[in-house]
């Protein structure tokens, strides 16, 4: 395993050794963070409940994002009107999708208790792994994300495949008329030139 290359996040660089999700973006396959994953597939999923979409919420029951292409159940956003909708990460620029350090979580822990068994607290290179129920949530959209975007590179990669077989066949059946035409065409050579001997002699 190339563990120094898959250590960390493809996009910001994070050292996430164990919750990177492998995917296909932009035309190339990369490890992303769950951060990463969900803020670069807006639209896919609703960035207030984190539920991923398996079509998009109808117009009415939906808010699309002023700023950036995601869209959020009307259902979860405070404000109601359109006009001025942002998302979560469009709001606040260090908003991140994934908090599993207290220290650069935006927002304060509901439920997270803060000193249970905690003895990495104080070295500050350790992170503290307390996944909360949001942080679950984010690691399972993103997963899904990263799932369903596998499956569409395994079909494209599938159909390209069987794209390029039919071409060699293709190819193929070309070569096997061009010689065909060249056995014919050397034939009616050697007839002809044997008809000439013919007459000549
Ligand atoms: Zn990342
Ligand atoms: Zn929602
Ligand atoms: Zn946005």
């Amino acid at each position: 395993m190339k563990r120094d290359q898959q250590s960390e996040c493809g996009a910001c660089g994070a050292p996430e050794r164990l919750l990177l999700h492998n995917l296909r973006h932009r035309a190339s396959y990369r490890r992303l963070c769950t951060n990463c994953v969900l803020k670069n597939h807006q639209g896919l999923f609703c960035p207030i409940c984190l539920e991923v979409f398996n079509e998009s919420p109808p117009s009415h029951q939906r808010l699309i994002c002023l700023k950036c292409p995601s869209i959020s159940h009307l259902s979860c956003s405070s404000s109601s009107s359109q006009a001025s909708f942002t998302c979560p990460p469009c709001s606040n620029p260090n908003f991140s999708f994934f908090n599993v350090t207290p220290n650069t979580s935006n927002k304060k822990p509901k439920s997270t208790p803060d000193h249970q068994g905690g003895s990495n607290d104080h070295d500050p290179n350790l992170m503290k792994r307390v996944i909360d129920k949001e942080a679950a949530k984010a690691l399972l959209a993103a997963a899904k994300i990263a799932a369903a975007s596998m499956t569409k590179a395994a079909a494209v990669a599938r159909v390209e495949a069987e794209r390029r077989v039919k071409e060699a066949t293709l190819t193929k059946k070309r070569a096997k008329e061009a010689l065909e035409r060249l056995a014919f065409l050397a034939r009616k050579d050697k007839d002809l030139k044997s008809s000439h001997t013919q007459i000549q002699s």
